[in-house]
């Protein structure tokens, strides 16, 4: 098993590799480029972006020159906050798609439940996956309250949820929500933006493994079923990020990094993001 092959089966049956590339405020242009292409050199088949990271273009200009077909490759993005709405979203969808130059985005999510529009954004989504636009459909930054709000009126589950999640918040209660509706969950922010890679056991646990910090890190999210897509710009973190398919955690290891659990954020609480 490698980045290249290893994936996780949605409910919809869309195989979703279990590490990605993540691309916040990676620059468009040539930062961003040379990210993705060393990335896809290093065999990852899945880049995680957003209308919101104004990298769109950089991304689909650096599939292209690749030589990987655009068709191996498992494509996010998201609907920006101010872009949502029925008819906004199926606009805001194609002005994205234009710009990663692909007929087919693979996961296209809601990026925050932005109150009073995220239902109707639901909708747009449900249409793009009925018309074959999009492989699979998702949220980010969702609760289980606010599942539980769109489930009330979705006609086709969201197959996805990409939250903040990472040892510091082991968001625990929500990944069993997500796992008792078939909804996988996805890390954004696995490493804590760098900050957890000292953490005393993660150290610990790398020397033991022979493994880097990182590594250590990306491997605890798929020990718990929770697909994630670290960021880097440098070619040799983005390649040493993919080298976790020859070791795995053990019970104690998991203990050790379970213990880390404070319930901080980084970023926003879904609830207390500065929407308007
Ligand atoms: P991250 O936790 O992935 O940390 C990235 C940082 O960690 C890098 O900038 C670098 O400083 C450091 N790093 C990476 N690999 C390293 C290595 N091997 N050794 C040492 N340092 C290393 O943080 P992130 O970028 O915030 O999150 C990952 C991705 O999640 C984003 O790029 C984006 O695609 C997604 N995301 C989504 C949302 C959302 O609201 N849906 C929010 C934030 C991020």
């Amino acid at each position: 098993m490698s980045i290249q092959t290893a994936t996780k089966t949605l409910a919809n049956g869309v195989e979703m590799p279990w590490v990605g590339l993540g691309v916040y405020k990676a620059e468009a242009g040539n930062e961003v480029e040379r990210a993705v292409k060393s990335a896809l050199e290093a065999g990852y088949r899945s880049i995680d972006t957003a209308s919101f990271y104004g990298n769109e273009h950089s991304v689909g200009k650096a599939i292209a020159e690749s030589g990987v077909p655009a068709d191996d490759i498992f494509l996010t993005t998201k609907v920006w906050n101010d872009e949502q709405g029925f008819n906004e979203t199926l606009e805001a969808f194609e002005r994205s798609r234009e710009k990663l130059g692909v007929d087919v985005i693979d996961l296209y999510l809601i990026h925050w439940p932005v109150p009073g529009k995220y239902k109707e954004t639901w909708g747009a989504l449900e249409k793009l996956y009925e018309d074959g636009k999009v492989r699979a459909i998702g949220v980010s930054n969702f609760t289980d309250q606010h599942l539980e709000e769109l489930m009330k009126i979705a006609k086709v589950k969201p197959m996805v949820n990409q939250v903040e999640f990472h040892p510091r918040l082991f968001q625990k209660d929500l990944l069993e929500y997500c796992q008792t509706h078939d909804i996988q969950l996805e890390a954004w922010r696995p490493l804590g933006q760098g900050d957890l890679l000292d953490a005393d056991p993660v150290q610990r646990i790398a020397e033991k493994h022979g493994k880097k910090p990182a590594q250590v890190l990306i491997r605890w999210s798929m020990e718990n079923n929770v697909i994630t897509i670290p960021k880097s710009v440098t070619p040799e973190r983005i390649k040493s990020n993919a080298e976790v398919f020859d070791f795995a955690l053990d019970a104690e290891d998991l203990q050790a990094i379970d213990g880390l659990n404070e319930d901080r954020r980084y970023g926003y609480h879904p609830d207390n993001f500065p929407y308007s």
